[in-house]
């Protein structure tokens, strides 16, 4: 892994009406008996507001995130005292574009916000961006913006850098674009991070930055760089090389941090709430690289997702995707993460699961990296069985 870390000064805001470096993700809120706990939210919301922050990102697929966003903060602080944004997720279920297109309607509702700071269509990628055109919602959020109830328009997106460009092509409108961005997956060959923020950079969009932490990953990086982050700066948590790594990046409008408790918020608030953002200096630049090549040098399997072996392959096996998520679990150790992660690139991406594989060797014979695929894919089949 190579960060190449850029030096660079406090970036300037790209959405002046954003105060502070951080976002609030509302993703992971506190919960009591399985409910949302509105009177910690409310708390958590306070703080972050206190600190001179006011961006707050919740989705309709975040369960009961919405009803939370009306009660904790709608109804307890001025409308114009906060920026909300929502997402819309047709591929999750809907068949008409009456039902696409519902699901504004009932994110105002269930928030009661009035009008969407940002509204944004969730989670573009393959399978996913296809619903959008066809229910026709681009232009039908382009009118929505007009009329004032969305503010701003953009998209979240997992899925590479040339499905990105052939987006923002077609739709130059969008004004800014979610990005996964982290140190750790910046230079990775399967979610090409850092290729992803080039695309968006050069069509001129801001980046409001998900998962600068890799989902939690990064607050418990790999032992060999922990010590060595450690070693760099005994009182800075792990997270917040993550967080510092993702808000120096060129153009990022806001990085979005899912916060569960008052630690979280006080931890991120130190590091990014109003004035308080601080570049990385040479030093720590080459400490970060260091931490990197300490990662890098975690035995994992060298595969470069280049995608021969699975146009070789009979069966349709998910090579990528599970190589991926082994050599997640070799690097972090967290078993439900990884087991996630092979799930929603393997099956979720229609593709075969190891265990399905027919061990004919096609694949190794187009591997340009010589990796022995059956006996990866075997120890992938028993991790993830
Ligand atoms: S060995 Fe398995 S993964 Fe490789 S080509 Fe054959 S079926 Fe596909
Ligand atoms: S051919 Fe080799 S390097 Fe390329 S994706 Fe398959 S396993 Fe990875």
């Amino acid at each position: 892994m190579n960060a190449n870390v850029p030096s660079g000064a406090v970036p300037a805001p790209v959405f002046p009406e954003i105060t502070g470096n951080l976002g609030f993700g509302l993703m992971r809120l506190p919960r009591v008996d399985g409910k949302i706990d509105i009177a910690l939210t409310s708390e958590m919301a306070d703080r972050f507001l206190a600190a001179g922050c006011n961006y707050f990102d919740t989705a309709r697929v975040y369960d009961g995130s919405e009803e939370a966003v009306r009660e904790a903060i709608v109804r307890r602080h001025p409308r114009g005292s906060f920026l909300l944004a929502t997402k819309m997720a047709p591929w999750a279920g809907c068949e008409s574009r009456e039902q696409a297109v519902a699901q504004f309607e009932t994110s105002l509702e269930r928030t009661g916000a009035e009008y969407f700071d940002f509204y944004l269509l969730h989670n573009l990628g393959p399978g996913r961006t296809e619903t959008f055109d066809r229910f026709g919602l681009w232009d039908w959020a382009l009118k929505r913006r007009e009329e004032g109830r969305i503010r701003h328009l953009g998209f979240s997106f997992h899925a590479g850098p040339e499905e990105l460009d052939a987006i923002l092509r077609n739709h130059p409108e969008m004004e800014f674009v979610q990005l996964q961005i982290n140190y750790a997956d910046w230079d990775d060959p399967v979610v090409r991070a850092r290729q992803n923020h080039e695309v968006a950079r050069r069509h001129g969009k801001p980046v409001v930055v998900m998962e600068p932490v890799k989902g939690g990953l990064l607050a418990t990086p790999p032992q060999p760089a922990v010590e060595i982050l450690r070693r760099a700066a005994p009182d800075a948590s792990p997270a917040s090389w993550a967080l510092r790594f993702a808000a120096e990046r060129d153009g990022v409008a806001v990085v979005l941090s899912g916060m569960s408790d008052m630690a979280q918020i006080d931890d991120n608030l130190s590091l990014l709430s109003s004035g308080r953002f601080r570049p990385f200096d040479a030093a720590e630049r080459e400490t970060l690289k260091d931490a990197l090549a300490a990662m890098a040098s975690v035995p994992t399997v060298p595969c470069t997702a280049c995608g021969y072996c699975e146009k070789a392959c009979p069966a349709g096996i998910g090579v990528r995707g599970t190589i991926a998520a082994l050599n997640q679990l070799t690097l972090y150790g967290n078993e439900t993460r990884a087991r996630n992660h092979e799930h929603w690139n393997v099956a979720k991406a229609g593709k075969r699961r190891a265990s399905e594989c027919l061990r004919c060797g096609a694949c190794e014979k187009v591997c340009p990296q010589r990796i022995a695929v059956r006996d990866v894919l075997a120890r992938a089949a028993a991790a993830f069985a």
